[in-house]
């Protein structure tokens, strides 16, 4: 009897993600099944970015997705879900997600990786103790390095490290990335947000993966280790350990390839509540902290100065006058610029003057991955305008623009 051994594919997996210690909720959100794992970034206003992140995974998630051309079609489906949603509701206005994907094709005879992207969420492979990033970023400063204009060292402390130029959701239409890899028994695969690689250098994220814990326990300790380092955004990881058996192919008890011992992973298990709040909130709350921090420095004086009241009296006047002619400079006039991947008006002096930090006046629905590199450029160092009116014409200027380029192209 002639037996030849096939080669099954089997997969372990396992997740995690934390909203980290400085953000209120997490935008982030995962899928894993036998043959889908999917990490997903969202960003925007209100409750936008959850919204985002959330469709765009289930999108995904329920679609066919046997092959390649299924697989890109299902992105281009989240992309338009999340682009009709972001349209029908008012309060979703310009929201996005980043999507990276990792998926099983079975259009060849033995079953090969596929991965896909869109944004700055990764997927790396630790192969003989070495990490390799499969994704490109698509994100500024990420474009920058690949014109050479900007190293690793300055892309990692740039300011605007975090403007994606790509997108599921913030155009009718998305361009999609995508390889195709052959499976190689003790391959792992990391997919992550950026909340990890902002956080962690490749090197930390390389050592964590060689102590050889299993999918899920190395997942939490990068999120742990994340939040470790300060836990400035959400965190998401998930570990696909690659495992191939070489096995009879006439041997008929064999469970099928699909029958995997593992349950798959939808985090957020729900889908989140509309929002309810407005988004300008936690910016007025730095405005008002601003404020708290001057008045206790002026308390603080008088109390000290309580012994000698004239020179106190003079000293205080003379402070009261200056905090007031530099508050009313540093409050004085609005600029446009960037905050959080959209255009915003600001009031106040670009970058703030002293303790006087410029307030979020009016947010909009531009995006930075609409803008032209010119326009981003010129937006993320900030234009100062004289009042509110030409601040507001500039805005509907470039909106105007970006709807002619758009209907142009
Ligand atoms: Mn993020």
């Amino acid at each position: 009897m002639n037996v030849s051994p096939t080669r099954r594919l089997r997969l372990a997996w396992g997740g995690a993600t934390d909203q980290g210690r400085i953000r209120a909720n997490n935008q982030d959100a995962m899928y894993a099944d036998s043959g889908l794992f999917v990490v997903a970034d969202g960003m925007g206003g209100h409750q936008g970015g959850e919204v985002a992140a959330n469709l765009a995974v289930r999108t995904v998630a329920k679609a066919d997705r046997e092959d390649l051309a299924q697989l890109r079609d299902a992105i281009t489906e989240a992309n338009q879900v999340v682009h009709e949603t972001a349209i029908e509701q008012p309060e979703l206005h310009g929201m996005g997600t980043t999507l990276t994907a990792l998926a099983v094709s079975r259009e060849a005879e033995s079953p090969q990786f596929v991965i896909l992207n869109v944004g700055d969420s990764r997927i790396y492979r630790h192969r003989n103790s070495q990490l390799e990033q499969l994704t490109e970023d698509h994100s500024y400063v990420a474009e920058l390095m690949r014109r050479g204009e900007l190293d690793e060292d300055a892309a990692a402390v740039h300011p605007y490290r975090n403007m994606l130029t790509r997108a599921i959701g913030v155009h009718a239409e998305v361009e999609i990335d995508d390889w195709v890899l052959d499976p190689v028994a003790g391959d792992r695969f990391i997919l992550c947000s950026d909340g990890v690689t902002n956080e962690l250098d490749d090197s930390e994220i390389a050592e964590q993966l060689t102590l050889g814990q299993d999918p899920s326990a190395t997942a939490k300790a990068l999120v742990g280790l994340a939040n470790d380092r300060g836990g400035r955004d959400n965190s998401t990881v998930l570990i696909v350990d690659v495992h191939v058996e070489l096995v009879d192919s006439t041997d008929e008890d064999l469970p099928p390839e699909d029958d995997d011992s593992q349950s798959p992973i939808l985090a957020p298990p729900d889908q989140p509540n509309l929002p309810k709040s407005e988004v300008e909130e936690s910016s007025v709350e730095q405005g008002r902290s601003s404020t708290v921090k001057q008045r206790s420095w002026l308390y603080d004086r008088v109390h000290i100065k309580l012994g000698t009241v004239i020179i106190s009296v003079v000293l205080l006047v003379t402070s009261v006058a200056m905090v007031t002619t530099i508050g009313w400079y540093a409050r004085s006039g609005y600029h446009v610029t960037v905050v959080a991947n959209h255009v915003v008006i600001q009031k106040g002096r670009i970058g703030g003057l002293l303790w006087f930090e410029p307030t979020l006046q009016q947010w909009t629905e531009i995006q930075t991955v609409q803008l032209t590199d010119q326009d981003l450029r010129r937006l993320a160092d900030g234009e100062q305008m004289s009042d509110l009116t030409e601040a507001q014409d500039f805005v509907a200027n470039l909106r105007t623009r970006l709807l002619e380029a758009e209907s142009g192209s």
